[in-house]
């Protein structure tokens, strides 16, 4: 029986956001007939989505969202844009995707290419072979929890507070992301919270550690994050899947991105709770760059990948990818962001001719190459 035909949401957004997920697209369609089913519709968002229709997020491109399987995102944001009223900005439209769609859970894999390891700020010898992946709750935290704000004191001092929140069900479902990503790959879950100090960070523990007894065959450990931090420096292999909250977890996946060397490199996947995700590369539109055919397109080409894994179900196809990124970095093939000084650099739309070429070869191999 063949599969059912998959619907992507494709939206390229601001800058180099229609250069580099052009090369993704022609990525994933040169796996069409190896068997991969899928329909592309596309539609406007950010900025270009603001020039036609005075919103950021218009209605049509929203409800295209809702209905599909899964959302190729490309980047938004511009200049030309910054002075307008908040809810105006390109930005809103990411938030505005997220908090629709219940995108809850945000994965970023942080992974040392040997090939790009000098570019690494850590010496290659600690970071080589290095795959993390972070997962970090979206959608709540203390950047959402209540009461907040500004008051001014009895002293007359003026303060700040926030208030860090968590529920027991937001927990469970993030804990839940972190297992059955753990169990796609080496089966160890580090848990990182603060329990040492935050009431918030002891329910997590606790609710984590009840979450594993349905996952005996995951290794968990806990880390406090300021542990996590300096350990992420210090050895960064050690580590195969980490979930955690919202602000350390922005925290950590920045630092652990820098570890790679490369912006250009990195893909990530906001996930609802049935699997269905926005994928777009961690990195914003450059506007310096656009228009110019030297982006890298190789972290929005690794962001359909995961889509094909996290959304599709299609481990295959995705691993095809990856081999045929890896492939053509050992092949030497680089853009400009990547490149050491002295090393030729090829375009965008070239960097997409590799892949494709790759890709094909790669799908032909067995699974377990
Ligand atoms: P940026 O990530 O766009 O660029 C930072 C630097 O990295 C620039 O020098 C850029 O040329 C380079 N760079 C980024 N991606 C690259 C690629 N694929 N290949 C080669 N070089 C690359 O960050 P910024 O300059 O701070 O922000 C630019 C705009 O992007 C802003 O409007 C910002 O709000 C927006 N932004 C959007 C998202 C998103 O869409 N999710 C994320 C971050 C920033």
């Amino acid at each position: 029986m063949t599969a059912a035909m998959k619907k992507i949401a494709v939206l390229p957004g601001d800058g180099i956001g229609a250069e580099i997920v052009a090369q993704a697209l022609r990525v994933l369609r040169a796996l069409a007939p190896l068997g991969l089913r899928i329909e592309t519709i596309e539609a406007p968002v950010g900025g270009t989505a603001y020039e036609l229709s005075g919103d950021p997020l218009p209605t049509a491109t929203l409800d295209l969202a809702r209905s599909a399987d899964a959302i190729l995102f490309g980047s938004v944001g511009g200049w030309q844009w910054d002075k307008l009223a908040r809810d105006k900005r390109p930005e809103q439209a990411i938030l505005g995707l997220r908090k629709a769609l219940g995108l809850f859970a945000n994965l970023r894999p942080a992974v040392i290419y040997d090939e790009l390891a000098a570019a690494s700020t850590l010496r290659p010898e600690l970071v080589s072979g290095m795959d993390v992946l972070i997962i970090r709750e979206l959608t709540g935290d203390i950047y959402f929890g209540q009461p907040r704000g500004l008051r001014t004191n009895a002293s007359g001092e003026r303060e700040g507070f926030d208030t860090m929140h968590y529920a027991e069900s937001e927990i469970r479902r993030i804990a839940r992301v972190g297992f059955e990503a753990a169990r796609k790959r080496q089966r160890r879950l580090c848990s990182v919270d603060k329990a040492n100090v935050l009431e918030t960070s002891q329910l997590w523990r606790d609710v984590v550690t009840e979450v594993a007894a349905d996952y005996t065959d995951v290794a968990l450990s806990h880390m406090y994050v300021d542990n996590a931090a300096m350990q992420l420096l210090r050895n960064p292999r050690q580590f195969d899947v980490i979930v955690t909250g919202n602000m350390f977890g922005d925290i950590l996946s920045d630092e652990a991105s820098m570890l790679t060397g490369s912006i250009g490199m990195l893909p990530s996947a906001s996930l609802d709770a049935h699997g269905k995700g926005l994928y777009e590369p961690i990195h914003g539109s450059a506007p310096d760059i656009a228009g110019r055919d030297i982006a890298n397109p190789l972290a929005t080409i690794l962001s359909a990948a995961m889509l094909l894994r996290y959304s599709l179900g299609e481990e295959k196809f995705a691993l095809s990818i990856e081999r045929a990124v890896r492939r053509v970095l050992q092949q030497g093939l680089r853009t400009a962001d990547i490149a050491q000084p002295g090393e030729t650099s090829i375009g965008t739309c070239a960097m997409g001719d590799a892949v494709v070429a790759a890709v094909v070869a790669a799908a032909g191999e067995r699974d377990d190459a």
